[in-house]
């Protein structure tokens, strides 16, 4: 483990990336703003490690925010990209590999009977919003807050002041009447979500069924079963954006973990193997709705392209394989768990740390998390301070308290042991 020196030439490029790109950076948290400093700019990677411009290396628990679940050039994904790579890599007409790959994800992911491959978790979640609403014939969406669903404008809403009323934008340039489309009910409280579908005209419920865009955050026992009693009950759907729990906490995702069955899915980040891609799908008498089947239009140019099928299939195919690594990330979650919430403990300072098989949230100064307004109370100083200490000693975690940090199958192999001792001891000397 090289710990991090001066950053000279990431500090330069990100000066020249700021001067032609919004805040230097694709993705606004790869700017650092919410810890300080710059971002390291990354040259290579490759298990759980990653390579800086600046010769630093970390262990890397950012893990591609969760795209990447076996670890950095995996030989299995290289080997596959490698393949398809020279014979082409777009052609807009039909492959054998998507329908391998749609026929692989139908298999794996209990609600998906029939799917369809997008480019980004922010299409997959506003296409199926569209089919939810062709389906009720109503316009209403419910979404919680905290939860993260991709930059559309029906999804870039916070809770207005009249909760589980209308929602406002919480970004200019979203029209205030789609903001007004869309409720925003608490997490872990279906009292809201009762009081969000009463007068019947609400088309889908659309939640993380682990919340993982407000750091990880467990669904209570009865919550996701609640939630579809309720949509049975006012003739709403029930959709799961797992574009981060897919194929992540357990092989066919949340649902299959805890049991309950959506009407639709929103799949991304793990199905497309590190690549740029993602899916949704769902009940077949739903996703036959969609063109050319149905009048519900949708389309992709560079959809289903060969390298994210490739990157894909190499991925799902191993992980259907190995189907043991899910509880191998169960045992190590709990273990990176148990070990940072002692250390809390005998440092004497309230904190959490959670856990969903290899997903992780850590919220310090606060003692419990259920929705965001526990997590809107985490102490952000203190997690700047602790990102810094990690960072300084060779870990990179997410640059923010409110995003989760994941495993991947390269940290298993006693790297997570040296990560943890790193972890600890930023955790001690933050607090102070
Ligand atoms: C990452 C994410 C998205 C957005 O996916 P993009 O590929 O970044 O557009 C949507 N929903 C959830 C739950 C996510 O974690």
């Amino acid at each position: 483990m090289t710990p991090a020196t001066s950053r000279t030439r990431s500090t330069e490029w990100f000066a020249r990336a700021t001067e032609v790109m919004p805040g230097g950076v694709n993705s606004p948290v790869r700017a650092f703003g919410a810890v300080g400093g710059s971002p390291p700019f990354v040259e290579s990677a490759r298990g759980a490690h990653l390579r800086t411009v600046d010769g630093d290396e970390y262990i890397d628990f950012v893990a591609s925010w969760g795209a990447l679940i076996l670890g950095h050039a995996h030989p299995l994904v290289v080997a596959a990209l490698e393949e398809v790579i020279a014979a082409g890599t777009s052609f807009g007409l039909p492959t054998v590999a998507e329908v391998e790959l749609a026929e692989l994800v139908c298999s794996l992911v209990p609600s998906v009977e029939v799917v369809r491959m997008v480019n980004s978790g922010t299409e997959a979640t506003a296409s199926v919003l569209r089919i939810a609403r062709a389906a009720t014939g109503r316009s209403k969406v419910v979404k919680f807050e905290g939860c993260y669903h991709g930059h559309s404008d029906s999804f870039l809403v916070k809770a207005g002041s009249g909760l589980a009323t209308f929602g406002e934008p919480s970004s200019p340039g979203v029209p205030p009447a789609t903001a007004s489309d869309t409720r925003v009910a608490r997490y872990n409280d279906l009292d809201s979500v009762a009081d969000c579908l009463a007068d019947r005209e609400v088309a889908a419920v659309v939640v993380e069924p682990v919340a993982g865009n407000m750091g990880c955050v467990p669904p209570d026992p009865d919550f996701l079963p609640g939630l579809r009693r309720l949509c049975d009950e006012h003739g709403t759907l029930l959709v799961f954006d797992e574009v981060m729990t897919g194929f992540r906490v357990a092989l066919g995702g949340a649902q299959a973990r805890y049991g309950v069955v959506p009407d639709l899915t929103a799949l991304g980040k793990v199905v497309a193997g590190g690549a740029p891609g993602a899916a949704y799908g769902g009940r077949a008498d739903l996703m036959r709705q969609v063109a050319p089947d149905g009048p519900v239009y949708q389309a992709g140019t560079l959809a289903g392209n060969p390298l994210v099928t490739a990157a894909g299939l190499a991925t799902l195919r191993y992980l259907a394989d190995h189907p043991d690594l899910y509880d191998r990330f169960d045992v190590a979650g709990g273990r990176v768990a148990d070990h940072l919430g002692a250390v809390l403990s005998r440092i004497g300072r309230p904190g959490v740390v959670t856990h969903v098989g290899g997903m992780f949230g850590i919220f310090l100064g606060v003692e419990d998390v259920r929705s965001w307004d526990d997590v809107s109370a985490v102490d952000r100083e203190w997690f700047g301070r602790f990102f810094r200490a990690a960072l300084e000693r060779g870990v990179l975690l997410p640059p923010s308290a409110f995003e989760a940090w994941f495993l991947m199958e390269a940290h298993l192999d006693g790297t997570l042991d040296r990560a943890l001792d790193v972890l600890e001891e930023a955790l001690e000397v933050s607090a102070r």
